[in-house]
């Protein structure tokens, strides 16, 4: 039996809630299909910041660097400057480990009401490919003629050839690997005069290592219409950190809830463990209700199991995710307009998994 090392750290809020349901589900899941799991419980958080004025000890890089992968909860919490707790880990953990594709579904589940009139599951169904490490969020730039009438500020966007060569070919491999050859780029050539055009160029440039896979570019500003008037066009967009970043909170947003949507943080090479979360934040409204939405946490920890080589594995959960989803008395949290707890529906989607 393969036995897989998994650094859980639920952080803040209802990270806390909902990262319990997710270990559930993933324990039966193992135990289905002959998968351990080692959980190494970190409870690094604000609360850690609040008490020592760090997100994380010294070494805590080297402990996470020791497992096959991360599941995270949310980072943030008020009374912490978001700036702060997320440089200290989240951005932190990226960063030094590599993670430098964030990969999204977009994907409507059954029983959930989607904003865009009209559509079913199947017609929204694609995935987003986010440049992680590099692009419009770097440190570089700074204030210049401070005090002067001449006052500003500059904000350096970086894209190095291979931190755009990488994510670009990751997007084209997980086109083909699909099955649904087809690659969108997010692009603003006409309005960022330096790095747009390079980025349309080794676009280009990549996408001639696929001729099997078919290519379109949009500017993101009518490309973000476009993902409400037509999704059923997409099958994977790649874009940059912001591009990526504004549109991959769009997508969920399309879905419904973002309370049921995963992200990966991922380093395609295995050099550094990868990194599972859901989309949503600490939602400190709603902390200490048990009310939180566990979806978007057990739909990472089914993503966890694709990048592990698990695949089986992540399909179930997600068949069971369906499954419950489908039933007209599923367990509803608020958030989907029913009055279940977190824990119900968490216990709802593992004991849909299959009997044996
Ligand atoms: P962050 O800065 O950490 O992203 P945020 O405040 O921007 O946090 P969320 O914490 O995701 O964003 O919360 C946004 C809204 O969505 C809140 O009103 C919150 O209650 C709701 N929400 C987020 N996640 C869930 C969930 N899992 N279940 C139910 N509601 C949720
Ligand atoms: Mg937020």
């Amino acid at each position: 039996m393969t036995t897989y090392s998994i650094a859980v750290l639920p952080g803040d809020g209802i990270g806390k809630e909902v990262m319990p349901e997710a270990l559930k589900v993933l324990k039966r899941v193992g135990q289905l299909c002959g998968i351990g799991f080692a959980f190494r419980h970190f409870d690094w958080s604000c609360e850690t910041w609040l008490k020592t004025g760090r997100m994380m000890p010294d070494d805590g890089m080297a402990q996470l660097a020791q497992n096959d992968a991360i599941l995270l909860g949310a980072v943030g919490y008020p009374g912490v400057p978001d700036h702060l707790s997320l440089w200290g880990m989240l951005l932190k953990i990226r960063r030094e480990f590599d993670q430098y594709v964030n990969l999204r579904p977009v994907r409507l589940l059954p029983g959930i009401p989607c904003p865009l009139a009209g559509k079913k599951p199947g017609d929204v169904d694609f995935w987003i490919v986010r440049e992680n490490v590099e692009g419009e969020y770097s440190q570089i730039g700074g204030r210049f003629a401070e005090g002067t009438p001449a006052e500003g500020v500059a904000q350096t966007a970086i894209f190095t050839r291979l931190g755009t060569d990488r994510i670009l070919r990751y997007a084209f491999e997980l086109a083909r690997g699909l099955g649904r050859p087809h690659v969108t780029s997010a692009t603003k050539s006409n309005g960022l005069f330096h790095s747009m055009p390079y980025w349309d160029e080794r676009f280009a440039a990549i996408g001639r290592d696929y001729p099997d896979v078919r290519t379109d570019q949009y500017h993101i500003d009518i490309l973000a219409a476009r993902f409400v008037m037509s999704p059923e066009r997409f099958d994977v967009v790649v874009g940059s950190n912001l591009f990526g970043d504004i549109l991959s909170d769009l997508g969920p947003g399309m879905t419904g809830t973002i309370a049921v949507a995963p992200s990966a943080n991922i380093n395609p090479e295995k050099a550094y463990p990868s990194m599972f979360e859901p989309v949503h934040g600490s939602a400190p409204d709603i902390y200490g209700q048990a009310i939180a939405n566990p979806i978007g946490q057990i739909w990472a920890a089914a993503m966890m199991l694709d990048h592990l080589g698990e695949a089986e594995a992540g399909g179930m959960i997600l068949r069971a995710l369906s499954a419950v989803l489908e039933r007209a008395d599923a367990p509803r949290t608020p958030d989907m307009g029913g009055s279940a707890k977190t824990a119900d529906l968490g216990e709802a989607i593992a004991a849909a998994l299959p009997a044996s």
